[in-house]
């Protein structure tokens, strides 16, 4: 049957609704500062959660930090001198078009919204204004309106204004990145769709300073270089790339304004395609403005000793859309058979395995204490293995499987009466449902195995 426009953008708000409902109920994200009512559009990271973010990160410093040998990391200040906003452009270009809907009173971004206003529909609405998009506060103790600071709204500051110091700290040469993850404010007009957009965030981006090209082809090769690994890293994520992924080609006339070329790398959520990722070629604009802004010298000397400011090309990657994405990639429902022979639907989180905030679970199909003691005694032997792994004696061994699934583990161990005599579990793998019986003693390393397995 074809669906049609209105079942599918049902089905879309279905799902975006499942994954919320999932995520608070298991402890993924929960709405911030709940008790006192919640902060719109502010949220926190319960245990898997936090795991799920930690696992993203690392994964990411691993893959371009710490098995390139052209890029190195950073950790910059949250707040810098303001000096550094001002030649960067963003105290004067960093702002969305605000606009007031006069009828019902809602803020908006003009762009976003082709002049309607999102709430009632209205185009009667006041003439759009640029709001810029930092946060402010003040340095000391009294705020006499000389001590104004920003929260960074990006960390590609703190690469470019340490450029000089990391290039003569590690000697390096162009062409190489110098990378970061951390915190980002933006004051944005419309947060929303979960943790798609908001207030304070996350970034994992990479600077990477190239030669002046002479021709566009320099410059292009190491642009296509990074697009690529872009699209790997998609796919480690468990994204589809050729499906879920779309790459945009951003026109001039909505770059920003030191980019030569941008692509944005599009998600298909279900609220919509979206940003996901970009990348963005810089050109010389960031060093030639914090060189004379600062009157630092931030050239480079090459080979032949020719002072050059080099050109960047920049990956940039939000982590919590990276979470998100990762969520409705491997968000599934199938329908599965219950123990009576019936047929109930089966939610599974098919995260690849490196993601899953849990590897294996514990079960003993009895609380009793004959099984729950060896059972006990394997969990804490897999955490300190190492193996994220959670223990779960409550209800049914059906409810415990799902329960699960719901959350992605890939793997869980079942301790039974029989595993007394054979010294053996039962362990299921999560996607084939499959069971295979393992010796009690051989099952680290045969987890261990499986859990490298792609
Ligand atoms: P958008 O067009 O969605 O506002 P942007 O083009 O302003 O995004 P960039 O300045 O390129 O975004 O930021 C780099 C990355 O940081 C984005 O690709 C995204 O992953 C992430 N990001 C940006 N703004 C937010 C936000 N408000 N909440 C969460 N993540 C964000």
């Amino acid at each position: 049957m074809v669906k049609n426009i209105k079942e599918k953008k049902q089905e879309s708000e279905n799902k975006m609704e499942k994954i919320t409902a999932l995520a608070k109920k298991r402890g993924f994200v929960f709405a911030g500062s709940e008790i006192y009512g919640g902060m719109a559009n502010s949220w926190d990271y319960g245990p898997l959660g936090v795991e799920l973010k930690n696992n993203i990160k690392a994964r990411w410093w691993e893959k371009f930090v710490k098995r390139r040998a052209d890029v190195v990391g950073i950790e910059t200040a949250l707040i810098m001198n303001t000096k550094v906003w001002e030649a960067s452009g963003h105290l004067k270009e960093f702002s969305d078009p605000l606009v007031d809907c006069k009828d019902c009173k809602e803020r908006f971004r003009a762009d976003e919204t082709e002049g309607k206003c999102p709430s009632c529909g209205s185009k009667n609405h006041t003439e759009a204004r640029n709001f810029n998009l930092m946060f402010k506060t003040f340095i000391g103790p009294v705020d006499d309106g000389s001590n104004t600071a920003y929260f960074r709204p990006e960390t590609a500051q703190g690469m470019f204004v340490n450029f000089k110091n990391v290039s003569e700290a590690t000697r390096k040469k162009i062409p190489f990145g110098i990378a970061q993850i951390g915190k980002a404010f933006r004051n944005e007009i419309t947060p929303g769709n979960f943790i798609f957009r908001t207030r304070e965030f996350e970034q994992m981006e990479i600077e990477y300073f190239i030669d002046k090209p002479k021709t566009k082809a320099n410059w292009e090769k190491f642009f296509e270089m990074w697009r690529k690994e872009m699209v790997d890293w998609m796919g480690e994520l468990g994204i589809n790339t050729k499906e879920e992924i779309v790459e945009f080609e951003v026109p001039k006339e909505e770059r920003a304004h030191y980019s030569e070329r941008t692509i944005d790398f599009m998600y298909k959520f279900p609220f919509g395609e979206k940003e996901l990722y970009g990348l963005a070629y810089r050109t010389d604009f960031d060093l030639k403005n914090h060189s004379n802004a600062s009157g630092e010298d931030l050239s480079y000397r090459d080979e032949k000793e020719n002072k050059i400011i080099p050109h960047v090309i920049e990956p940039t990657f939000g982590v919590e859309r990276s979470v998100l994405a990762t969520i409705c990639s491997a968000y599934t429902e199938e329908l599965a058979k219950t123990a009576d022979g019936g047929v109930e639907t089966r939610v599974v989180l098919k995260l690849p395995k490196w993601l899953a905030p849990i590897k294996v679970a514990v079960l003993p199909l009895s609380k009793k204490e004959e099984l729950a003691k060896p059972a006990k005694k394997a969990y804490e032997e897999f955490l300190k293995a190492g193996i994220m792994a959670e223990y779960d004696e409550t209800q049914s061994i059906g409810k415990r499987y799902r329960r699960q699934d719901e959350i992605g583990t890939p793997y869980c161990v079942t301790f039974d009466f029989e595993s007394l005599k054979d010294k053996a579990v039962t362990v299921r793998d999560r996607d084939t449902m499959k069971q295979e019986r393992i010796e009690i003693k051989k099952v680290i390393d045969y987890l261990k195995d499986k859990l490298e397995e792609r």
